[in-house]
This record gives C-alpha cells, sequence and structure tokens, in this order.
C-alpha cells in the first residue's frame, strides 16, 4: 500500500512569539507550549518589545500568540505588527471577542482568536500552533472557474499555512493532481462548465482513496441535496457558501488531521507486522532446538550423557527465547507509553561501578580488561532500574563484538548542566552507514559476535527510547582508537 508522508523536512522557523504583558498569562502559555510541542517560545511584554524581536528575528517565527491590549499598544497594534510579518501566523489571544475583532478576523490575515478563558483554550491554542505548523507541509488544491472565488479560498488557506495550488477547471485540475500526487485536499466548487464538481470528484476517486485524497465539495447553491450529491461522488465532506472563516478552518484542520491520523495509524500497522513476522522468525530458530531435542530425548537406547546434553539444549534455547521474549515486551510497553520513570536521586559513579564489577567475570572469560574513569560522585535524577538496563546493553555489546583480549574503557564526565557516560571497545566499530539504523528495533548489523553470543538487535532501539524518557540523547560516534564509542548524556 502506498504510504503518504507527512511533517516534510524540519523547517527553519520552529519558534513561537508569545505577546502578552500579564506575566501569568505569558509564562503560563509558554509553560503548555514549551511542554507539548517540540517548539520553543519567545516572551515580550510590551509592543515595543515585540518590534525589537521582529526586527531582529522575524525568520525565527512561524507563529505568534497576540494579546490585544498592551500597555503601549491598547488597540490591538500587535497584530497589525504581526501581519506584516507573511510568515508569522498570528493567534489573538482576548479577554472578549467584539464584533470589530470578527470583522479583523474576516478581513485581515488573523489565524484564529482565542479567549483567555480556562485550561481548555490553553490546550487548544497548543494544538492550533502545532496544526498551523503542520499544515505547512499540506498541499491543498483549490478547484473554482471564477478568479475571485479561487482567490478568496487561497486567502483564507495561506493564513492556516497551507500551501496552495490553483485550478480554474476540472481539466486543469486533474493534471494538476498528476504532476503534484502529494495533494491532500481538494476543495471543489460544484458547478463549472464541462467538468463539474461532481464529475471531477468521481475522476479523482478512481485514482485516490478517501484517506489518499480529502475532497472538499463548496457550493453557494442547492444546500442539502448538492452536499448529499457530493458526498456520494465520494467527496469526504462539504461546504454551504457564505462560510465563516471560522467554520472554514476547522473543517479544514479537521480533514487535514483526520489525514494525518490515518498515516500515522498505517504506519504504526506496518511496523508491526514487521515486528511480528522478524520476532516470529527470531523465536522459531530456538523452537525448533527445542523440538528436535524433544524428539531425540523420545527415542529409547539414549545414553545418558546424550540424553543430559540435549536437556541442556533445550535449556540454553529456552532462556534465549525467554531473553527474546523479555526484549519484546519490553519494546512493546515502551512504545504504547506503558513503561513508567521513577526517577531518583542516584549516584552514578556508583552505579557504573557496581556494573563494570557485573561484568568483569563476563569480560575476563574472553580475557578483555575495563579501563574506566568515573568522578567520586555524580548526582543525577534518574530510574535507577532503566538506567542500569541501559549500561548493560551497552557493556554487553563492547563485550558481544569485540575481539578477545582487548581493552573497553568507560568514561563519566560532568558536563555541567548533564553527565556524559561513554563505552569506547577495540571492535570492529559500525559502518558510516549503518549507523542510522543502530537504535532501530530488529537491526542486526555487519558486525557479529565473537565468541557466539546472541544478538536480537532490539537492544539499543530500547536503550534508545528509556534515554529519550529520561530526556536525555544516545549516541554513537567513532572511537578515534578504532572500534566504537557509544555515550549517554542524562540532564542532572
Ligand atoms: P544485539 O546486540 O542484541 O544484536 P543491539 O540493538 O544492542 O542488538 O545492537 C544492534 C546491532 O548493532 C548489533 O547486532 C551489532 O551489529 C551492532 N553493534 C551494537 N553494539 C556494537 C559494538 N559495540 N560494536 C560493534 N557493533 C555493535
Amino acid at each position: 500500500m502506498l504510504l503518504i508522508a507527512f511533517g516534510g523536512p524540519p523547517q527553519f522557523m520552529d519558534k513561537v512569539l508569545i505577546i502578552e504583558d500579564a506575566k501569568a498569562f505569558n509564562q503560563m502559555l509558554v509553560h503548555a507550549i514549551e511542554e507539548n510541542t517540540p517548539f520553543d517560545c519567545v516572551s515580550a511584554y510590551s509592543l515595543a518589545e515585540a518590534e525589537k524581536i521582529l526586527f531582529n528575528h522575524a525568520a525565527d517565527f512561524f507563529c505568534a500568540v497576540i494579546d490585544l491590549n498592551l500597555p503601549d499598544g491598547p488597540d490591538g497594534e500587535a497584530v497589525d505588527l504581526v501581519i506584516d510579518h507573511p510568515n508569522i501566523a498570528p493567534i489573538v489571544f482576548t479577554g472578549q471577542v467584539s464584533a470589530s475583532l470578527r470583522e479583523d478576523f474576516v478581513h485581515k490575515r488573523i489565524a484564529d482568536y482565542v479567549l483567555k478563558e480556562g485550561q481548555h483554550n490553553i490546550s487548544y491554542i497548543v494544538s492550533l500552533i502545532q496544526r498551523l505548523y503542520n499544515n505547512a507541509a499540506v498541499k491543498v488544491l483549490v478547484v473554482d472557474d471564477s478568479l475571485t472565488a479561487r482567490n478568496q479560498l487561497k486567502r483564507m488557506l495561506v493564513t492556516q499555512r497551507f500551501e496552495v495550488l490553483l485550478a480554474s477547471s476540472g481539466a486543469e485540475a486533474l493534471s494538476v493532481v498528476e504532476a503534484n500526487p502529494d495533494i491532500r485536499i481538494a476543495l471543489l466548487d460544484c458547478f463549472m462548465d464541462e467538468m463539474d464538481g461532481f464529475q471531477l470528484t468521481s475522476s479523482l476517486r478512481k485514482k485516490y482513496a478517501k484517506d489518499e485524497l480529502v475532497i472538499i465539495g463548496v457550493s453557494s447553491q442547492g444546500g442539502h441535496a448538492i452536499s448529499a450529491r457530493f458526498i456520494k461522488s465520494g467527496a469526504n465532506d462539504f461546504l454551504l457558501k457564505p462560510f465563516q472563516p471560522e467554520e472554514f478552518n476547522c473543517r479544514l484542520n479537521q480533514n487535514a488531521e483526520f489525514m494525518e491520523q490515518f498515516f500515522a495509524l498505517k504506519q504504526a500497522n506496518e511496523q508491526k507486522n514487521e515486528l511480528l513476522g522478524m520476532a516470529a522468525h527470531d523465536i522459531r530458530a530456538p523452537l525448533a532446538i527445542i523440538s528436535n531435542a524433544a524428539d531425540m530425548l523420545l527415542k529409547k537406547d539414549l545414553k545418558p550423557d546424550r540424553q543430559s546434553s540435549l536437556l541442556d539444549m533445550i535449556g540454553r534455547s529456552s532462556k534465549d527465547m525467554l531473553a527474546l521474549l523479555d526484549d519484546l515486551l519490553d519494546v512493546s510497553a515502551i512504545e504504547s507509553g506503558q513503561v513508567e520513570i521513577e526517577t531518583e536521586q542516584v549516584d552514578l559513579a556508583d552505579l557504573l561501578g557496581t556494573q563494570l564489577e557485573y561484568y568483569q567475570i563476563a569480560a575476563e572469560k574472553k580475557s578483555m580488561g575495563f579501563m574506566s574513569d568515573l568522578p567520586t560522585t555524580a548526582q543525577c535524577a534518574v530510574d535507577p532500574k532503566r538506567i542500569k538496563q541501559v549500561i548493560d546493553n551497552l557493556l554487553s555489546n563492547a563485550i558481544k563484538y569485540s575481539p578477545l583480549s582487548s581493552e573497553i574503557v568507560v568514561t563519566l564526565k560532568d558536563q555541567s548542566d548533564s553527565w556524559l557516560i561513554s563505552v569506547k571497545d577495540q571492535g570492529p566499530g559500525i559502518e558510516k552507514e549503518d549507523v542510522s539504523k543502530l537504535f532501530g528495533t530488529f537491526q542486526k548489523l555487519n558486525s557479529k559476535t565473537t565468541a557466539g553470543e546472541k544478538s536480537s538487535g532490539l537492544g539499543l532501539a530500547i536503550c534508545k527510547r528509556l534515554v529519550e524518557a529520561h530526556k536525555g540523547d544516545i549516541g554513537y560516534r567513532d572511537n578515534e582508537a578504532g572500534g566504537s564509542c557509544f555515550y549517554i548524556s542524562l540532564p542532572k
């Protein structure tokens, strides 16, 4: 099945400007936005401050939340200031909605207005900001034979940051879609010469399913009969003209959201199927060993030492399977957000020291040695069980993939606001083209274990998710002395 990508490359403008003189509101917005979206906020507490910020850094912002009444701009001057910057979507944050604001909303380039009342409106702003950001990656086609209607719809769509393409007839629309198969929403006028909106809907539906291209019929006549006819021809939705900008925005944004959610579901389903296939494949091998060994054990006249070697084989294969299942359960629990990080104040130097002692025996079996450089103490708020799991994985990988008699260097460094743990080995390292795959699920790469140890390709994927749950970072770089260097940074 064709999967349509959403989101596009990260954009340069990824900041939100908050223009609000009331400190409490300003900070509440900053907190809610930074907690719930990937965007950073910059606060301005007056019109003068907003002017200065925009004069120097307008290109950093894609959106602004604006208080209408500032001490040095009591009549919405800050809105006009932001409107002068076409790349910034203005959201008006106001104590009350006056008739003149509603007028402005129709005639000026305002993305939306939100009342200053209650937490639910702050949550609305947060989701609106995310929506406005995502819209920039959504292509919308407007098909109307009237130039005025096309331009009016374009203006409203651009205000919501959609990318807009225009066509003045059904035939032109089909060729625009042909040239831009990544168009996600089409707004079709009902009455056009030659090919009307219904015929165009049917033609588009032959090529694109409802979850690949959202079609919205638009008409100023005909009412319910037209709307039913559009839906029966394959449209997702219908808008009766004249519409209020609020109604138009809600419908468009809702449909864009529907597409994104559908895409995410499809992607998750494909990933699940892939994981299931790989898991079944990996579980099959030890199960086959157990089944064959059990068949052999049923044979008569087996010598006692053969019997015990078969039982040993069953034991080892069961353990491998259990370890794999534990990893799979971990991945599934983490993916579905069921893993809770229970932080407490921990001495990372102590924790690392203990794990190094624990892995000493495994290292000695391969004649390897640890070299460590740890501070006397390293206080950090982490979930000790989970961070131990991450360190175990890095240490056991270093032992698994390194040659006999090599050395593993473990360091813990103070980076002022974070701790940096690194594990360097003298193994084969990771090939350049494989580095981006390292932390994905079931990634068994070119480096092979050096003493027949088992590999599932799940360990680093689990580590990444656990470190990220601590708001930390895990990565790989080549070890200057040859081999691998895995590092974790954990915020203090
Ligand atoms: P596993 O080790 O169980 O296969 P991981 O997710 O921990 O799973 O590692 C993924 C892959 O990355 C491994 O299969 C291996 O090819 C490679 N790898 C991991 N750590 C190292 C290392 N220290 N040196 C070389 N290759 C490594």
